[in-house]
Order: C-alpha cells, then sequence, then structure tokens
C-alpha cells in the first residue's frame, strides 16, 4: 500500500530537517580551529598498531584526520604541536573513582575503636562538614586526575547530594579545569551499610546527605528517579548480602528505562551473585568472583570493573607516611598485604582465562602524603600490571575497553575521527613500560592543551 500523502509529507520535512542539520554540522567543523599535533609514535591500544611517524588533525574539540605526516600535510591556518620523540595514547579513563573524598587514615589504635574504622569516620566526616568546602575539594582532585592524563572519570557515589553531576556541568562549562565526567549521583545502599551507630535523632538526616535507601522494591524505584532528577550519567548500586535480587532488579529496570547502566558494588559471592541475577550493567570490584560467576557474566555481557586498589600493599604506602603503625600491626599487615597479592594475581589470571569483559578503576578515596590525586590514581590502576595482566590489556582496561564499559566508545577511547581529541603522550613505548603512564608528558581534552613538558607551548 502506498504511503498516505500526509506521511509522504512528513518523511519530507523530516528529511529536509535532517540535511539541514548535517549542512550545520559541516559549517560548524569547517569553521572549527584546526591543530595539527605530530609525535614520533602513536599506539592505538585496541589493535596494539603502532603509527610511525604520526599526526593527528583536531577540528575544534574532535578529531577529524589520523595519519601519517605525510598523508595530513599541514591544512592552512592549522597551529601545529610538534612533540617530537613521544608516543600519543588517547587519554586514560577511570572507570571508579570518587572525586569527593580524600580520606586520611586515622591512628590503628582509633581504627579498632570504630565498626568499618579505616572508611566510616572519614567519610562521616565528608558528609558533616560544609558542602561548599567539598565541592571545592571535589574540584582540586578533578584538576589532578586531568594534569596527570585522566580525560574522563566515572565518578561513583560519595559526593553529597549534588557535588557530582555540579562539577559535571562547570567542568563542561569550563568554568573549572578537570575531566570528562560520568556521575553517579548519591549511591543506592541498603539500611546498615557503611555507617551504624549514629545518633538516632541524626541519622536519617546524615543518611540522605550521601545515600538512597533501598528498602523494598518501590523505594528501589523511586531512589533511581530521585537521581534522575538530579540528571545523573550512571546508577551506582551497593550490594551486599541484605539486597534481594527483586530489588535490585527493579532498580536496574528502572535505570535501563531512563537509558542508565547501573555499576554495582559487590564483593562476596553472594553480591555478586545478586547483582548477576538483577541485570546489572557492571560488577564493581567483584574480589571473590567464582569461576561460574565469571562465566556467568561472559554471556550476559556484564563488565568485570577491577579496583587494584590497594594490591601489594598499599595500605602501608597510604598510612606509613601519617601515621605511626606498631611493629606488630605493620607485620600483620604485611602478611595480609602477602596474601591478598596472592589471591588477586589468581583473579586476574582467572578473568582474563574466563574472557569476560573488563576494565579498570582508582576506586581512589584516600589521601596520599606527596602525590596528588592523578598519581595516586594512576599508580593504583597500572597494579594490574603487576598483578599479571599484558601491557596491552592494562592500556585497554583504562582506555577502549573502559569507553565501551561507560557507553561512551564513540566519542572516547581512541584517537580516531569524530572522537573527543583526549591525548596524552609519554616518553618511549608503553608496551615495554607502562610505568611512563606515571609520567605523562603532555595532555589534551576536548582539542585544549592542559599540560606540555615536552614542547614550548605554541
Ligand atoms: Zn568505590
Amino acid at each position: 500500500m502506498p504511503p498516505r500523502p500526509q506521511t509522504r509529507m512528513r518523511r519530507c520535512a523530516t528529511l529536509l530537517l535532517l540535511l539541514l542539520v548535517a549542512q550545520l554540522q559541516l559549517a560548524a567543523q569547517s569553521a572549527a580551529p584546526l591543530t595539527l599535533v605530530k609525535a614520533a609514535r602513536l599506539f592505538d591500544p585496541r589493535t596494539g598498531n603502532v603509527l610511525a611517524p604520526a599526526a593527528v588533525l583536531i577540528a575544534g574539540d574532535k578529531i577529524k584526520q589520523v595519519g601519517s605526516s605525510s598523508q595530513i600535510g599541514v591544512p592552512a591556518g592549522a597551529k601545529i604541536i610538534d612533540l617530537g620523540s613521544v608516543t600519543l595514547l588517547p587519554g586514560l579513563i577511570d572507570g571508579h573513582t570518587h572525586l569527593f573524598l580524600d580520606i586520611i587514615v586515622l591512628p590503628e589504635a582509633e581504627q579498632y575503636r570504630h565498626a568499618n574504622g579505616l572508611f566510616a569516620p572519614g567519610l562521616l566526616l565528608a558528609i558533616v562538614e560544609s558542602p561548599s568546602k567539598r565541592a571545592l575539594l571535589g574540584a582540586q582532585l578533578a584538576r589532578e586526575d586531568l594534569e596527570s592524563g585522566i580525560t574522563t572519570v566515572r565518578n561513583l557515589g560519595h559526593s553529597g547530594v549534588d557535588g557530582d553531576t555540579e562539577l559535571r556541568d562547570a567542568i563542561n562549562a569550563g568554568r573549572v579545569p578537570g575531566p570528562r565526567i560520568l556521575a553517579s549521583g548519591r549511591k543506592l545502599i541498603t539500611p546498615g551499610e557503611y555507617v551504624q551507630n549514629l545518633n538516632p535523632a541524626l541519622t536519617d538526616a546524615i543518611l540522605q546527605q550521601e545515600f538512597l535507601l533501598i528498602e523494598g522494591v518501590d523505594r528501589g524505584r523511586q531512589a533511581v528517579r530521585q537521581n534522575e532528577l538530579q540528571n545523573v550519567d550512571v546508577i551506582k548500586v551497593s550490594a551486599d548480602e541484605n539486597l534481594t535480587v527483586p530489588e535490585l532488579a527493579a532498580v536496574v529496570e528502572e535505570a535501563h528505562r531512563h537509558h542508565l547502566r547501573v555499576a554495582v558494588h559487590a564483593i562476596d559471592t553472594t553480591s555478586i551473585q545478586t547483582a548477576i541475577d538483577a541485570g546489572a550493567d557492571s560488577i564493581e570490584h567483584g574480589n571473590d568472583a567464582t569461576d561460574e560467576q565469571l562465566r556467568l557474566m561472559r554471556d550476559k555481557g556484564i563488565y568485570f570493573d577491577l579496583t587494584p586498589t590497594f594490591y601489594g600493599g598499599g595500605y602501608l604506602k597510604m598510612a606509613e607516611p601519617v601515621i605511626v603503625i606498631p611493629p606488630a600491626a605493620r607485620a600483620e599487615r604485611l602478611s595480609s598485604a602477602a596474601r591478598g597479592k596472592q589471591r588477586y594475581d589468581q583473579l586476574v589470571r582467572r578473568v582474563l582465562k574466563s574472557g569476560v569483559k573488563f576494565a579498570a578503576g582508582s576506586d581512589m578515596c584516600w589521601f596520599y602524603a606527596g602525590e596528588t590525586r592523578g598519581q595516586a590514581s594512576i599508580a593504583a590502576l597500572l597494579n594490574l600490571r603487576a598483578a599479571g595482566m599484558s601491557s596491552l590489556q592494562t592500556l585497554r582496561a583504562i582506555t577502549s575497553n573502559a569507553a565501551e564499559m561507560l557507553g561512551w566508545q564513540d566519542r572516547i577511547g581512541s584517537i580516531e575521527p569524530g572522537r573527543f581529541a583526549d591525548l596524552i603522550a609519554i616518553a618511549g613505548d608503553p608496551v615495554a613500560d607502562i610505568t611512563q603512564l606515571e609520567h605523562v608528558r603532555f595532555v589534551m581534552k576536548g582539542g585544549k592543551v592542559i599540560r606540555n613538558s615536552v614542547a614550548p607551548l605554541p
């Protein structure tokens, strides 16, 4: 049956509109300032291929063309940034961070007095102090991440009510420097997680500043809608043994209805199973995952977001410059770090063998004396290499794989035409020496140079 005239007219109008939009986009692109970045090499983490010598032509904030210098030439009016002998890589992605927490370790004796003694006291202080102070902390840590080459982060909770969505918007508006942020807003938890034993007169008021409580299926859906009202990019749920599959499944369904992915914190086997059965999009940490659970995750396409934050004695590295650790406690920490390292090496091996999709996050929420947030985060991410991943797999976990986990593979995670011009440069070959990522020489975000210790700024 031929289409009715009215439908035909509507189609014509739609076509005309599409043509107009395409023309406007072309016009905007051709008017955008051109920048040509040249370097000895460009490394593509997805393929492992090296382009040498390399040139990246940027129009405005997007990559327009990638090729050898002779292929691209020098387009008229292009600003040239010649970085010489470095290797270009896509900007790094931290799949799991907390920009609004910077917890200083408490003395050992004090830790043992509190339930969850290492984390909860610092968390409570962050909640009850001024939100303005916390916002400024977030701005500082965001800038420090960016300066180290992390051009995108997924911030998964602990930002007060709206710290991360507001910081995201302030960065996007050019008010403060920082990475692209995918913000989760408040974390969804079951009652009793994270903090207990609060003053009963203040408990609800304190918890509401940081969390949304899942108490039954309806409250779960409502929590997603509340975050949706705050314009979040992703939903973060913390699963423990109290969270039921129907509760989490309702959260996932509601989130997906709003086109939001769901990242689920799950460490023990029961919580991991809940996350799998409820259809989570990524499982954060996942430390106790069994081989069968890895297989299920692979079959369901659930991302494994590894967080090797304390791998190989991270606690002592963080605590020793800040507090006095009695010899007996130190010995205990050392042996527990060795046991933890062994378990994590096995986990990484099993993850790689299973074929499950993986990415990585620093889970950084700690204060490391003498290090910026960016330095601490990258050191944590590179623990994956020490835990048995190849350099290439580690690089993928914090570039192309992470972009796909975020659902942003068409915007970030690779140096390709159409992607944001988020580039970093390091000395040497990242496959031979991945620790070069701890000394990033050049950072560009959206075509704008953030730092350049290679060449004088043009
Ligand atoms: Zn976390």
